[in-house]
């Protein structure tokens, strides 16, 4: 009954289909172009952003609805800073998988297709988005004489004499923000400890005078409560023109108690590996911090920029760096978040591409586990050159990003290995490798673009020269297990040292010989497009997909 009336809806769609084509050539023209919109909108799986709330005091039921709509907030300031008059926009537009392809991106432009625009007439998304007047080229910037022009809380505007002038984003949205003041206040009532108390009123204020200081530095004492929510104008990625402006944002969080308590454990041993590096004494003297503040939270709403476009399962706060130097900062991961892209998008990507025999190593512990120690292998390494040409980052100019991104995966892998070793750390190493290889076919269908796309396909292309994995004639992938650890430890002695060197011309070669797709590999990816599975997710999200009041 049910496989009869879908072949009768699929006559009618044809049938409906070839009028469409025979009668109406611009009409048709619309369809396949939507269908080309709904592919992109499938590159996002739904998913339900939410955790156990049964753990939660009556107190705290009460609490994360006020933080969400203090979150809420952010988003219409963040719909302005990137597009401005976001309600025109939306007004401008009939069709309703535009709109959501929109509302996914926060603006016109394909945050997953290098800010190529999907809107017919938007043109070219300006660099600085807007944040500068659409009219102002860089030189007219850096000639300007305007009071605190590369400042990370104002717009630069034009006034009616054509000048360029500074407007504050607490100017700005003054209304707004004490909106958002307000609820972060009456949330405040409801804290379950007194840290948290003062944080939330502290940000309240540092909302209402763009002066986040205190707060963060509330922020960084704040130890022992579950409920946490960032919030404020905080990374600098959307102001692509001159990376001066901040964007608002806000993740509310619960802490996972449990899987903070393991982290701690872990970070503890970053001395100790530091000493054990595959490198020369020279290039592990540095001493790394084991104070790193890595805790584990699920996220209950992403608001503003973290909502735009690909999102993020892991934070790294505050930026600043005299807060970095006074006190350090805080590594937040975000784990059912990444639980959701491991269900929704690892696991189908292993389906495709790893070897029948070895899907059983996937694991979402082992995922976890990489990506966690990915941000503490941040620390390992040095931070400093050895032969004078300053620090590492400066040394590799526009290197260094994707250079220190692939340090922390294979160090992250390594420390792995000596944890397991050791045995601070349970699990089957096989699992780490498989997930591990698995991942980088995720990571690289974010192209070139990010540090993060280059480093994976430097890896890649490194442990296919290594033996460490195989391509099959089936069109699959096997991790040669006993070759893995070897890689590891000459991709890690081979960046490390590159480091420590300031070898600029050596990772230029090293980016451009294995800093990309080649072909076998870019043919395995487009499989992975053709059986649709998600590049990232979005959310359903808010108070009322909590159940909460
Ligand atoms: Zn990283």
């Amino acid at each position: 009954m049910k496989k009869l009336s879908f072949v009768a809806i699929a006559l009618i769609v044809s049938v409906s289909v070839f009028s469409c084509q025979s009668s109406n050539k611009k009409e048709n023209q619309k369809t396949t172009e939507t269908s080309a919109l709904q592919q992109k909108v499938n590159q996002y799986a739904t998913v339900k952003l939410t955790t156990d709330l049964s753990q939660l005091t009556n107190n705290q039921k009460k609490m994360i609805p006020l933080l969400i709509k203090a979150a809420k907030v952010m988003d219409t300031l963040y719909w302005y800073q990137t597009y401005g008059d976001w309600d025109s926009l939306l007004g401008s537009l009939s069709d309703s998988t535009v709109i959501k392809y929109v509302k996914i991106n926060v603006g016109p432009w394909d945050r997953l297709d290098e800010d190529n625009p999907f809107v017919k007439g938007v043109g070219e998304k300006p660099l600085g988005a807007n944040f500068y007047p659409k009219d102002m080229t860089k030189e007219e910037f850096e000639s300007a004489d305007i009071s605190n022009k590369t400042g990370l809380y104002n717009f630069i505007r034009r006034d009616s004499a054509g000048e360029l002038y500074a407007l504050p984003y607490n100017v700005k949205f003054k209304s707004s923000l004490k909106t958002a003041a307000k609820y972060l206040k009456d949330a405040a009532q409801y804290a379950e400890t007194s840290g948290l108390e003062k944080y939330l009123n502290l940000r309240a204020k540092a909302l209402l005078t763009d002066d986040f200081y205190d707060s963060d530095i509330a922020w960084l004492d704040m130890r022992d409560n579950t409920i946490g929510i960032v919030i404020g104008s905080i990374e600098t990625y959307e102001d692509q023109l001159f990376g001066y402006k901040t964007s608002y944002e806000a993740y509310v969080l619960i802490k996972n108690k449990d899987w903070s308590k393991k982290l701690a454990k872990y970070a503890a041993y970053l001395p100790e590996l530091q000493e054990g590096l595959p490198v020369p004494e020279k290039y592990k003297k540095e001493t790394p911090g084991t104070d790193a503040d890595l805790n584990v939270y699920d996220v209950l709403y992403y608001g503003g920029f973290a909502n735009a476009g690909a999102k993020t399962i892991a934070i790294n706060l505050p930026n600043s760096e005299k807060i970095q130097m006074e006190k350090g900062s805080r590594r937040l991961q975000l784990r059912n978040v990444m639980k959701a892209k491991f269900d929704k998008i690892l696991v189908p990507i292993a389906d495709i591409l790893i070897t029948p025999k070895q899907r059983k190593y996937i694991d979402f512990d082992a995922f976890f586990n990489n990506t966690m120690f990915h941000e503490v292998a941040h620390g390992l390494g040095i931070k400093n050159t050895l032969n004078g040409k300053g620090t590492v980052r400066k040394a590799l100019k526009e290197y260094a990003s994707a250079l220190e991104e692939g340090k922390a995966d294979v160090l992250g892998l390594y420390m792995i290995e000596q944890l397991l070793n050791k045995d601070v750390l349970q699990g089957d190493i096989k699992n780490f490798y498989t997930t591990f290889i698995a991942s980088i076919f995720r990571s690289v269908r974010f192209g070139a673009g990010d540090a993060h796309g280059i480093a994976n396909m430097v890896r890649f292309n490194y442990f296919k020269e290594q033996d460490a994995f195989t391509r099959l004639d089936d069109g699959t992938y096997k991790v040669n297990f006993d070759k893995m650890q070897d890689a590891v430890k000459s991709l890690s002695h081979l960046i490390l040292t590159l480091q420590g060197n300031g070898d600029y011309a050596g990772v230029a070669k090293l980016v451009k010989e294995k800093g990309k797709i080649g072909p076998p590999l870019q043919k395995d990816l487009n499989r992975l497009e053709k059986a649709n599975i998600p590049v990232d997710i979005i959310f359903e999200q808010g108070a009322d997909v909590l159940e909460l009041k």
